[in-house]
């Protein structure tokens, strides 16, 4: 029988309208806009100014602190603008503004087109090149790789990576598995040295029986690793729900999987991972899933970081007339973007346009007690509850109530019979109470440290 994670879940519709679509490369655009904050943790402080020349893999900001991720010029061309510009959220970001000419790379990375087995760098080499090369995990969480590589020899027991791609539309990383499998093999092998681990568990849920079947053949050459075939069930992509799949560990709420001897990374990261270690090639491009019912031909393209998102949707025949609204990210945990002129970032795995009919929130009613938010929750939570507690503005019921471990799956929002809106409420509930967590410990933090000196 097929594997799956114990708790909650639920089975969207697939609607996988771009799967074996090849991947195909986007000509690059005439005009990039590098964000200096694409990951987690504090932005990058650029080190070009207005008017430097830069190479396409150049390093132009470095990342500021542990938790932090360089960025590197996705083109060649001139610095124009070092400048503000309002995200796809509606957030104030910095980004660096290159216009484009030709596209001269660094010539430090290895562009030679075959694939590099060996693996020579030592496991702390590894990680600082995986640092320096600016990567972070690429299913959409933009956590910096480096840092979730940090951790104590023998510490971690098993690596999984994630090629589960449970949101509904998206096929970047199922793409990506049947067209790389070795490099993608190779960055597991490279991830498993760095990390002083022999065992690594890839999860593909089992729509994508060419891609188990590829990297099931492939692994036989490379001892350690194996494939494991889930059974289809949404969220299986979190990181605590593949660990309890593959593993049948289970995470204690506010624990890292690293309380498990796990460490989980993405598919894609594992790709731009190879690229980094064996080719010496920063995260400058990454595969985009472009989808929706809308469009005329959803694809899979390789897109540099930086371009415009309506380049990108332009790319699949033209943007459409009649559409609803543009997700960045899957149906389920992406979210509705402001603007098309933003750029696509490390973090962009899919784009996603909606229809008006599907884009049009069911009437609101009152809740009915059916508890089946509760039975979808894969965290355990009680999703009806812990949503009237933020609209009351309740911070400390909602932390009692474990609002930080919600990891904002909407399984909750799609299986409400009376269209409530969920998950609007806890994730405003949830970014409020962690501030106050955060606050909390940095005050004792410095309590503890002043009581010290005395
Ligand atoms: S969004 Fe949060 S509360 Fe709702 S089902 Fe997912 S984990 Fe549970
Ligand atoms: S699913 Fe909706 S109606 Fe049912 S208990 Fe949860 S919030 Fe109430």
């Amino acid at each position: 029988m097929l594997k799956t994670f114990s708790i909650g879940g639920i089975h969207p519709a697939e609607n996988k309208l771009s799967a074996g679509t090849a991947i195909q490369r986007l000509p690059i655009p005439s005009e990039v806009m590098i964000p200096l904050s694409q990951h987690i943790g504090a932005p990058a402080q650029p080190i070009v100014a207005v008017g430097d020349t830069v190479l396409t893999g150049q390093l132009i900001a470095q990342a500021n602190g542990f938790v932090s991720a360089n960025v590197h010029s996705s083109v060649s061309g001139k610095v124009t603008k070092i400048e503000e510009y309002t995200d796809g959220n509606g957030y104030k970001k910095t980004a660096i503004v290159i216009a484009v000419d030709g596209d001269e790379w660094d010539p430090s990375v290895d562009r030679s087109p075959g694939i590099k087995r060996d693996i020579s760098l030592t496991p702390e080499e590894i990680v600082n090149k995986i640092g320096e090369m600016g990567i972070v995990g690429m299913g959409g969480a933009t956590f910096p790789a480096k840092v979730k590589l940090s951790v104590k020899p023998g510490q971690c027991q098993v690596l999984i990576i994630n090629g589960v791609e449970c949101e509904p539309y998206l096929t970047a990383d199922h793409q990506l598995m049947v067209e790389k499998g070795d490099e993608i093999l190779i960055g597991i092998k490279v991830l498993m040295k760095a990390l002083q681990v022999d065992k690594a568990i890839i999860g593909i849920e089992n729509n994508k029986r060419d891609a188990i079947d590829h990297l099931s053949k492939l692994a036989a050459s490379y001892p350690g690793i194996s494939v494991q075939a889930l059974k289809l069930k949404y969220p299986q992509g979190g990181e605590k729900q593949l660990i309890d799949a593959c593993t049948g560990r289970q995470v204690a709420s506010g624990a890292l999987p690293i309380s498990v001897g796990a460490v989980v990374q993405n598919i894609g990261t594992a790709y731009a991972i190879y690229e980094a270690v064996q080719k010496n090639k920063p995260l400058i491009e990454r595969v985009v899933c472009v989808t929706g019912k809308p469009l005329q031909r959803p694809s899979n393209f390789i897109v540099r970081i930086g371009t415009p998102i309506r380049t990108v949707i332009e790319a699949t025949g033209g943007i459409p007339a009649d559409y609803g609204k543009v997700i960045g990210g899957g149906p389920m945990m992406g979210r509705a973007l402001t603007n098309l002129e933003v750029p696509v970032i490390k973090g962009t795995s899919g784009i996603l346009l909606m229809s008006k009919a599907e884009s049009k929130r069911g009437e609101v009613s009152n809740c009915i007690r059916c508890a089946k938010c509760v039975s979808a929750c894969p965290m355990g939570l009680e999703p009806y509850l812990i949503s009237r507690l933020s609209e009351k503005l309740m911070w400390d019921e909602c932390e009692v109530n474990k609002i930080a471990d919600c990891i904002e799956c909407g399984s909750c929002n799609y299986t409400c019979p009376s269209n409530r809106p969920l998950l609007d409420y806890i994730r405003m509930g949830k970014a409020k109470v962690m501030g106050i967590m955060r606050a909390r410990a940095a005050a004792a933090k410095a309590a503890a440290e002043s009581a010290q000196k005395q």
